[in-house]
């Protein structure tokens, strides 16, 4: 951990293993992993619930969030498992901070943080992976209705392998080609 992200998320960490020790109820041991998928869910939110009406975990929770510096804290490193809030956390949250505008970024990050919003990230496509300049999914803006319409063109264009869009998420980072008029600015993401 200290080689991969540095001594700061390393303290962060041991921060944050402070905060757990204050609430045993939510700490976990080896059943976690003779639990079954739903259980494990169930035990998550659970977990959630408590930290999310601690002001101290919720400081620590959003100061996590809101950093630019590294990508990828998550409920993880403390507990056993992995976190379904991960992608929320590592991919949609810190798509909104990378992306959005101030105002775009008021109105939406403190709504991820209190998980109010859960997201999901949705930039692979069934016929394009690693090359993202490649995305078929249109994002056509509808100059009548002021909004944008977003279309899956053909079935290479189907969104795959979205983490979290089963169960978890109720909102979506969706990477889609900018359509204006008929001129096309490119791949950007839009919530969904
Ligand atoms: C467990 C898991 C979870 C995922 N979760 C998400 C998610 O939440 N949201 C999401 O949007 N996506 C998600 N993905 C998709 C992931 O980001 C893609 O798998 C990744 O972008 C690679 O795309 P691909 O699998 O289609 O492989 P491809 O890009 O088609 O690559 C296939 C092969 O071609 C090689 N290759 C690719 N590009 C080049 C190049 N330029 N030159 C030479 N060789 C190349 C690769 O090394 C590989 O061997 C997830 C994938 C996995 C496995």
């Amino acid at each position: 951990m200290l080689f991969l992200h540095g001594k700061k998320v390393v303290e962060d960490i041991e921060d944050g293993v402070r905060f757990m020790k204050k609430h045993p109820e939510i700490d976990d041991d080896f059943s976690y992993f003779e639990m079954t998928r739903a259980e494990k869910m169930e035990h998550w939110w659970k977990r959630f619930n408590v930290i999310m009406k601690d002001d101290e975990y919720h400081r620590y929770f959003t100061k996590h969030a809101e950093r630019t510096t590294d990508a990828s804290w998550s409920w993880s490193y403390l507990y056993h498992g992995a976190s379904p809030l991960h992608l929320h956390q590592s991919m949609f949250t810190k798509t909104l901070i990378f992306f959005a505008s101030d105002s775009q970024r008021a109105e939406w990050l403190p709504q991820a943080t209190h998980l109010k919003v859960i997201g999901c990230y949705a930039q692979t496509e069934l016929g394009h992976g690693s090359n993202v300049q490649g995305l078929e999914t249109t994002a056509k803006f509808d100059l009548k209705n002021d909004q944008f319409i977003i279309h899956t063109p053909n079935i290479r264009a189907t969104k795959f392998w979205p983490g979290s869009l089963g169960v978890m998420a109720n909102h979506a980072i969706v990477f889609a080609r900018c359509i204006v008029d008929e001129n096309d600015y490119g791949v950007q993401p839009y919530i969904v």
